[in-house]
């Protein structure tokens, strides 16, 4: 066979691929409005009664699992925590291939006030369709399925397997009930794709390939309560100082300042290329000082500051631990009260952070196939290089398998964990042809 005919036969190939998922985007379109309709409401989200969606991520899951069947996928259950199983969908390949797992977590953040009485009952209008979980991200999970109905409607087997793993608990980081235990339990993959969404209108499929890590932490600084006109003893020459009270709000401030001081220093300590510089912050979110009570005719014995971070790639939330506490108990050293009541830490949620390398295989796999996409719809405007997400998603536990992950998905961000959810209907189409490009060319075919 030519080259000439070969590539007659490959874009045979993917018209066909292209038609079967037009034809079948309305059914694509009947599964979301399905998946939406289940309440999997992540039941470890703060403010949530877990109660409430007892069983919700289970039955999103096995409707998913209903509609991957028929598709030839064998359905596998992981479930680390009690009835909140994980899908892995495998569809088998002839053999000698590379494998791609397609991720997706059902579970939704909770229901906010909207245009909607319903949040679970799906509405279109306009091309879109509203509901919670639509973007975040069960449009992802739809697109997962087109492509798969896609290529298997054309006649197509893949060399490599191809996976889907539908997981619980992504919202709230929970990735050793997710993610994490699906890659433990042996379903390890050559390369994963994440459909979080990454198509921020009028832009469509970005496909992303790096994150910052992040961190949660708390700060309290102890001061000594005393009569608030007693100020000035603990202030000024000719008082006691300390021996009279210590305002715990002078000394958040102090605190603070040199937070804000290795905040600065991290503009140039912490760089990567996928990040512009300065992107790494130490944001204080929560200031709050008193008595136990409010009441300001004392001076706070207690401040406590919240903070969220951000580091790059090549960073170990240990190591920025560890950075952290040690500036701020030097900078304490110069302070005779921090210096003997030292400031204490706790350390609440960490997210690591995603790093794929745009050289690897995988991601020149991807990205070809994206350029190849766009050169037909004119929708999908050309990128050079995968880009940096906002969010974080499970792309760096995949990583932490070495396994090279990256992040594309049919909604668009700026309306996940909001009122209104929505994701533009034609983006799943487009994701759903993106998606079976990349299994085309990853996974092989005979
Ligand atoms: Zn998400």
């Amino acid at each position: 066979m030519t080259h000439e005919s070969a590539r007659h036969i490959a874009n045979a190939v993917l018209e066909s691929i292209d038609a079967e998922i037009a034809g079948n985007a309305a059914q694509a379109e009947r599964l979301l409005v399905d998946l939406v309709s289940f309440r999997s409401v992540n039941p470890l989200q703060p403010g949530v009664n877990g109660a409430d969606y007892e069983g919700e991520e289970r039955r999103a899951n096995e409707a998913l699992a209903a509609a991957l069947t028929p598709l030839g996928f064998e359905i596998n259950w992981i479930e680390v925590a009690q009835g909140r199983p994980n899908l892995v969908g495998v569809l088998p390949g002839t053999g000698g291939g590379r494998s791609l797992a397609l991720n997706g977590h059902i579970d939704t953040v909770a229901p906010q006030a909207g245009r909607f009485a319903d949040p679970w009952t799906a509405v279109i209008e306009d091309g879109y369709l509203y509901g919670l979980g639509a973007a975040d991200m069960k449009a992802g999970h739809a697109a997962m399925w087109l492509a798969a109905a896609g290529l298997r409607n054309a006649g197509v087997s893949l060399k490599g397997d191809l996976h889907v793993h539908s997981v619980v608990g992504e919202e709230t980081m929970s990735h050793e009930i997710g993610t994490t235990a699906i890659l433990e339990a042996g379903y390890a993959v050559d390369g994963a794709l994440i459909a979080e969404p990454t198509s921020p209108a009028p832009q469509l499929l970005n496909v992303s390939n790096a994150a910052a890590g992040n961190y949660l932490f708390s700060l309290t600084i102890r001061g000594k309560s005393a009569h608030w006109a007693a100020r000035n003893l603990a202030i000024r020459a000719g008082g006691a100082g300390d021996a009279i009270g210590v305002n715990a709000i002078d000394k958040a401030v102090y605190v603070y300042n040199a937070m804000r001081q290795l905040e600065e220093q991290w503009a140039f300590t912490k760089k990567h290329p996928s990040f512009a510089p300065g992107a790494f912050i130490i944001h204080p979110g929560v200031l709050r000082a008193d008595i136990g009570v409010e009441a300001a005719p004392f001076f706070p014995d207690r401040a406590r500051i919240d903070y969220l971070l951000s580091f790059p790639p090549g960073n170990t939330a240990e190591q920025i631990r560890a950075e952290v506490e040690e500036h701020i108990r030097l900078a304490s050293q110069m302070d005779p009260w921090l210096r003997e009541h030292p400031v204490e830490f706790i350390w609440t949620d960490t997210w690591p952070p995603a790093y794929t390398d745009p050289s690897e295989d995988f991601v020149q796999t991807v990205m070809s196939a994206r350029t190849e996409l766009a050169g037909i719809d004119g929708r999908v405007t050309p990128l050079d290089a995968p880009i940096t997400a906002a969010a974080q998603s499970d792309a760096n536990f995949y990583e932490a398998f070495g396994i090279p992950a990256l992040v594309c998905g049919p909604g668009d961000v700026r309306n996940a964990h909001a009122a209104n959810e929505r994701v533009a209907l034609e983006n799943i189409t487009a994701a759903a042809r993106l998606i079976a490009r990349t299994a085309l060319s990853w996974c092989g075919t005979n």
